[in-house]
């Protein structure tokens, strides 16, 4: 009886009033989990009890949400050195369920879950997949991939709980994809949305048009996109594309996602803690001003994280949203502390180039950007792949684009940069997370 409640579309599930707890209930909530997981993480984790000892705080001194900031940060490098079970509070033989990310330097990181940890996952999943409209009779194809990355396996369990029917393609084999789009009526997708936008590319190929299928919902995640990206996807296929926001540190996908107003992402608070500090100095800032995204845990069992430095650069939406939840909402991430790279001397993000490339008309957002080091000045190219269409073109044209694309990435981050066109389908596709940026200065 209680799947009905999936069947309607609609703007209120049920199954999501969590999302919109009067802020009073939810304090409480919160309040009594804080207590609670301040004193798991003390008790069970040696390094949670050496870095409060060294600050001279004890669990108790932790009496309501605020004094969180009493309690010390927590780092990727952390689940590095204590690899791979060192932060675990649960015994082994309560842990059903192990994932691990290779990161992009030495030993991976390894999180653990305990059945409780699992059914948290799953309520955080189905309410992502709610606040996209999703519900039960939707086609899922989950094209995040499935193993030892928690994206697969994390929406798959979201969605099957929804009651949607789940297809689990995993990453990859590009030509079954779209064959599965085309044949099984799927109406929603799950994907990062670069290798998404690869997805669209090679079914126009065959001649498929997507707005001709029933697709209509991409939950897109796993790396950060822009507005534009959003604007370009929809655009092109008529689908709406909603943001979702997690990390695998913390719980996987689940942390926090869009709702229809598509207007910022919704943090599941009564789980997550988020705050913004200053990337720098670490201070706690206000409402409404960028910085870093630091999240707790507030009931992971089997590996409960404090103050969780995320290098996700955002903010807290200050308004309520339109949609009537009171979750509070981050701005959507399009950047990282540590993707920024500078040249010259200017910090500059990956996606202020994409934002760059997408507002040329004709530019499509397959690019590279190379830096190397000439004489002691840094070089930046861009490599930006032209569309079949255009290679026909005069090059007089190429030239005017070329000339664009660079007028356009000098008016945002106030350098000119060499602009190589390429043939279509040169850069190499990722069926993962995108390499944007290839940095050879230190060869
Ligand atoms: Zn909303």
């Amino acid at each position: 009886m209680n799947e009905l409640w999936n069947d309607l579309a609609g703007t209120f599930h049920p199954e999501s009033s969590l999302d919109y707890l009067p802020e009073k209930q939810r304090l409480v909530i919160q309040t009594q989990r804080l207590h609670a997981i301040v004193l798991r993480a003390y008790d069970r984790v040696e390094l949670f009890r050496r870095r409060m000892d060294e600050r001279g705080v004890k669990p108790a001194d932790i009496k309501d949400i605020k004094d969180i900031h009493l309690l010390p940060f927590s780092e990727k490098s952390d689940l590095r050195d204590t690899y791979p079970y060192g932060l675990f509070a649960s015994p082994m033989s309560e842990i059903v369920r192990l994932h691990a990310s290779s990161g992009t330097t030495g030993k991976p990181i390894v999180v653990g879950y305990t059945k409780q940890d699992m059914e948290v996952w799953r309520n955080v999943m189905k309410r992502t997949f709610l606040s996209a409209n999703l519900h039960r009779g939707d086609i899922i194809q989950n094209a995040f991939g499935y193993g030892l990355f928690t994206g697969g396996l994390g929406a798959h369990y979201g969605a099957e709980a929804l009651g949607a029917t789940v297809i689990p393609t995993s990453g990859g084999n590009t030509e079954r994809q779209i064959m599965v789009l085309r044949d099984f009526g799927v109406t929603a997708i799950c994907a990062t949305p670069s290798y998404f936008i690869h997805l669209v590319e090679v079914a126009e190929k065959s001649g498929i048009d997507l707005r001709d299928l029933p697709l209509r919902t991409g939950i897109f995640g796993a790396e950060p996109w822009t507005n534009e990206m959003r604007r370009y996807i929809e655009g092109k296929t008529g689908i709406r594309a909603y943001d979702i926001y997690g990390l695998s540190e913390i719980i996987g996908p689940g942390v926090g996602a869009e709702c229809s107003c598509q207007d910022g992402l919704h943090i599941f608070e009564d789980h997550f803690i988020p705050e913004i500090v200053d990337p720098v100095t670490g201070e706690p800032l206000p409402d409404g001003e960028e910085g870093e995204l630091v999240l707790s845990t507030l009931s992971k069992e089997a590996m409960p994280i404090l103050r969780y430095r995320t290098h996700d650069i955002t903010c807290i939406i200050p308004e309520p949203c339109a949609c009537g939840r009171t979750l509070r909402r981050i701005r959507r991430i399009s950047r990282r502390s540590d993707d920024m790279f500078i040249v010259r001397g200017v910090n500059v993000y990956p996606s202020q180039i994409e934002a760059a490339l997408l507002q040329v008309e004709h530019s499509l957002p397959h690019y590279q950007i190379i830096l190397t080091r000439r004489s002691g000045l840094d070089q930046m190219e861009i490599r930006l792949e032209v569309t079949p269409q255009m290679l026909g073109d005069r090059i007089s044209e190429l030239e005017q684009l070329q000339q664009r694309c660079i007028k356009a990435i000098e008016d945002v981050i106030g350098l000119r940069v060499k602009i190589s066109l390429v043939e279509p389908q040169t850069i190499p596709r990722s069926e993962g997370k995108a390499k944007r940026v290839i940095d050879n200065r230190n060869i």
